[in-house]
């Protein structure tokens, strides 16, 4: 590869504040906001134009249960239940009864909402903002350098939270990685009308059949209702097969692929579908969804064991009861694993699903799982904490840890993490997981 070499130049410093949050999804805002509350100064930097993430600029618009598989205890409240509370005020979210669904939500009323939040708390919000690197100052983290209209500019903190997704803040001061062997492949998510008049539609098999002429391999999707317009639904009903979204070749390939493939679909149903539906294309994700990247080998990794039998950990900052959903990635289909001891297989293609027993049956079953502090916790730079999916999770765990409800609680976490570190002018591996675990109760959080 040949070089240039990039001109030295001063960057201004054009904030100084006690938290840095570097990725605006409802993890890194969550975080932001529980610093704040707490009495940090704190700045966001998002690189899309709305806080969110994948909740929003991604469109993915379903919130799982905040209570246990069986529906009895609550687990998750924190954050999370203040903002379904506020969109709720709004007609912005639909229940379903239904725990792997439990909410829909309109994601064009959460992106304003999170703006709320943020304005609220006088949290100074960088949108359109790329981190680009970090500053090192005898083996802690001074800075970050952003990058926007206004060109490079240096953030100053005393506190750092990585909730990038891809490990960005993390990746570039080498913290150890890793990468899965196969990757959850990403899905361009649409929001299309038209679809109710296709009733019992088989998707699968119209796209085994007929997927071939519009350049589309055999898949499975999914999708769901929008709070207040019955005629559009959001799909996220195909994948870009084979390719790792933190790779930047890679993304500008797959963003293409997945919105040609969001054309394909509804070229097919129009073909193939019903004669009556008329099919409409209402708004494509500002950015394919990215499930799985490089995560973070930190204090320790989540196990499949862990997550499906339901482990108790004493430094538990999150709770979940999202089942382990593996979407597959040399052939079509998902499979589902429960914390019962059952399993579906969905092989996609039309194919009848198969459900079965991935355990015997024990006297009883766990109900909710638990992601430890050590998680977030890497031990290389005394003022960084991760939050969200690059968390260290095996393959397994990571399929259920990595939903919207539970990197929220992470983000909390990490937000009442970097305030106690602050305030105790302590390293972040020095900060008492159980004075997190007390601050977190006490915001609202539901520590168990
Ligand atoms: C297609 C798809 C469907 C899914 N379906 C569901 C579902 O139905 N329900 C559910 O709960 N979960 C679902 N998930 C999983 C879930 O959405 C993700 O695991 C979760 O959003 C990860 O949260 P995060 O905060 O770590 O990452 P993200 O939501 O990806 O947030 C990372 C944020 O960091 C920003 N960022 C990244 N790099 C930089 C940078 N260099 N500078 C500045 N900003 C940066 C990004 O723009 C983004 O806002 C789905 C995921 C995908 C991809």
């Amino acid at each position: 590869m040949n070089f240039i070499k990039e001109p030295e130049k001063k960057i201004p410093i054009i904030d100084e504040v006690d938290l840095v949050v570097v990725g605006g999804s409802c993890t890194g805002v969550f975080a932001a906001v529980r610093a704040a509350r707490l009495g940090l100064r704190v700045a966001v930097v998002e690189k899309q134009n709305c806080f969110g993430g994948v909740a929003t600029a991604g469109t993915v618009n379903i919130w799982h249960s905040l209570h246990d598989t069986v529906g009895e205890r609550q687990i998750i409240g924190g954050l999370t239940q203040e903002i379904l509370d506020r969109l709720t005020t709004r007609n912005a979210v639909l229940a379903s009864p239904e725990p792997s669904s439990a909410f829909h939500l309109n994601t064009e009323e959460l992106k304003i909402e999170l703006d709320e939040l943020v304005m609220e708390h006088e949290i100074k919000p960088y949108l359109h903002s790329f981190y680009v690197a970090p500053v090192l100052k005898e083996q802690k983290l001074d800075a970050i350098i952003i990058e926007n209209k206004n060109g490079r500019g240096a953030i100053r903190a005393e506190q750092f939270v990585d909730a990038t997704g891809d490990a960005d803040l993390a990746l570039d001061l080498q913290l150890p990685t890793f990468v899965p062997e196969t990757l959850q492949p990403p899905t361009t998510c649409a929001k299309i009308s038209g679809l109710n008049a296709l009733g019992g539609f088989n998707w699968e098999q119209a796209i085994s059949e007929h997927g071939a002429e519009f350049g589309l391999v055999p898949d499975w999707g999914w999708g769901g209702s929008i709070p207040g317009l019955p005629a559009i639904q959001f799909r996220a009903h195909t994948h870009v097969f084979g390719c790792d979204t933190s790779d930047a070749n890679q993304l500008s390939y797959a963003e293409i692929e997945g919105r040609r493939q969001v054309r394909a679909i509804t070229d097919l149903i129009r073909k193939y579908g019903p004669t009556d539906a008329e099919i409409v294309l209402v708004d494509l994700a500002a950015t394919i969804g990215a499930r799985e990247t490089k995560r973070i080998a930190a204090g320790y990794r989540l196990t499949g064991d862990d997550v499906l039998h339901g482990r108790r950990f004493e430094d538990a900052i999150a709770n979940g009861s999202y089942r382990v959903d593996i979407h597959h990635t040399d052939s079509p289909g998902i499979t589902f694993r429960y914390l019962n001891g059952t399993e579906d297989v969905l092989p996609g293609s039309g194919l009848p699903s198969i459900h079965k027993r991935w355990r015997d049956p024990i006297d009883t079953d766990p109900t909710f799982y638990q992601i430890p502090w050590r998680c977030l916790l890497q031990d290389h730079i005394p003022n960084l904490v991760l939050a969200g999916r690059m968390l260290d999770a095996d393959k397994i765990a990571f399929s259920a840890a990595r939903v919207m409800v539970n990197m929220n609680q992470t983000g909390e976490a990490a937000g009442v993490a970097c305030a106690i570190a602050v305030k105790q002018n302590l390293p972040i591996q020095r900060v008492d997981p159980a004075g997190i675990r007390e601050t977190l109760a006490k915001g609202g959080s539901i520590i168990i």
